[in-house]
């Protein structure tokens, strides 16, 4: 029998190899078509530049930032490290709340190497309350890699600095020309909208199509001397003239050639995006103390405010129950057992997609001990909030909880 079964199987093993070599060729030839393809897509999307005079457009710019820069903490040092944390803090968050955190942040970390060896902790806690926690965590990773690949020091080389983790096309761009004055534009929201309106360009804000048009746009700005000046006009002309929604056209310096403008058609450009459903979901957190102290629980690594410390709880989706039953057995499963106080305390917060419905119940009494590992929870009292690195809707749940006290 048993010879019978291995004669049999000698052949069989052969056909399962062969298949298996058949499939990884197909596969491989599959991979590479495909890529011819895109490859071939690419090439067939060639940006066509708009007519523009940009030698003029150039010069007005430049002339117009000489007078009407403003005075940022960031621009007081030419440090490529300090206009990357710059970069990296000003997306999706306005100048004005940026300031004091760069500054905390640079007196905190001064240098790169001083970034890289801190403790994550002590970088989101740095962070705590800016927001996309993940631009903390990219920072800190990046810093690492810059010490272990360039002694350090960023390069002064577009391609370099687009290879080191968390700097994307915007910030390599603006590290590239801010720090280095080198000519690779940085284009994000504020240069979408200027050029879309000065070219009435049709493509969505929010496409490959407009992106590429106007990171053409840009290159042809960012030339001469000064690119880093042209790439901060730019940002300046976006934030200061060119607004979303109300353009002061009569202060802007390229005036004479914005298509929009002579047309009388600002507001239409840029052509909006398709809106981003907000999902709402429910979460109830509980509070559990002892001695005086909360416990609290660290967040994974990936995911919604990844690597955060809150409250043990859970994240359900809309509508969440109201009864406490499966955070009871959560909490036993963290090794606890807790009278929780029936009532809730209700708060609502919203992220970029999200709409969070929290409650928040108070322990009464609890039993047993923490069963998790033990660098992923912590007692911590109340008032100690301010040193550790939690999101800002933790924050604001627990100042008001002391505002009550
Ligand atoms: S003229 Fe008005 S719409 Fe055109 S670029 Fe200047 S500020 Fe923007």
């Amino acid at each position: 029998m048993s010879s019978e079964k291995s004669t049999e199987s000698q052949p069989a093993a052969k056909t399962t190899t062969s298949t298996k070599t058949q499939k990884t060729t197909q596969k491989a030839t599959k991979k590479k078509a495909a890529k011819k393809k895109a490859a071939k897509k690419k090439a067939s999307q060639k940006v066509e530049l708009p007519s523009l005079d940009y030698d003029d457009m150039r010069e007005q710019l430049a002339e117009w930032y000489s007078h009407q820069q403003r005075e940022l903490p960031w621009r007081e040092i030419k440090d490529p490290y300090a206009t990357w944390v710059s970069e990296i803090m000003l997306q999706q968050t306005r100048v004005a709340t940026v300031i004091p955190y760069f500054l905390r942040f640079m007196e905190r970390f001064p240098t790169v190497t001083e970034l890289a060896n801190a403790d994550l902790d002590d970088v989101l806690a740095q962070w705590s309350g800016l927001g996309y926690y993940r631009r903390a965590r990219h920072l800190h990773a990046g810093a690492q890699e810059v010490v272990e690949r360039f002694g350090g020091e960023l390069p002064a080389n577009h391609k370099e600095l687009l290879s080191i983790k968390g700097i994307g096309r915007y910030t390599a761009g603006a590290i590239a020309s801010i720090a280095f004055d080198l000519p690779y534009p940085a284009v994000d929201g504020n240069v979408y909208r200027i050029f879309s309106r000065i070219a009435c360009l049709d493509d969505p804000v929010n496409s490959p199509a407009l992106h590429r048009t106007c990171e053409a746009i840009a290159s042809q700005i960012v030339q001469g001397e000064s690119p880093g000046d042209l790439t901060q006009a730019m940002m300046e002309l976006g934030a200061l003239v060119c607004t979303p929604k109300s353009p002061a056209c009569l202060l802007c310096p390229v005036r004479e050639h914005c298509k929009a403008y002579a047309t009388g058609q600002t507001l239409a450009y840029p052509v909006p995006k398709k809106t981003t459903k907000v999902r709402d979901m429910t979460v109830q957190w509980a509070m559990l103390q002892r001695d005086e102290h909360i416990l609290l629980v660290q967040r994974p690594a990936d995911g919604l405010f990844a690597g955060l410390w809150e409250l043990p709880g859970l994240y359900l989706p809309h509508p969440g129950p109201d009864h406490t039953n499966d955070l009871q057995a959560h909490l036993t499963s963290l090794g606890l057992i807790a009278t929780l106080q029936p009532e809730p305390r209700h708060y609502q917060h919203t992220l970029s997609h999200r709409r969070m419905h929290i409650a928040l119940y108070q322990s009464e009494a609890i039993e047993g001990s923490v069963s998790l590992p033990p660098d992923t929870f912590q007692w911590v009292q109340l008032d100690d909030h301010p040193n550790l690195p939690i999101s800002s809707i933790t924050r604001q749940v627990f100042t008001s909880l002391l505002r009550e006290e």
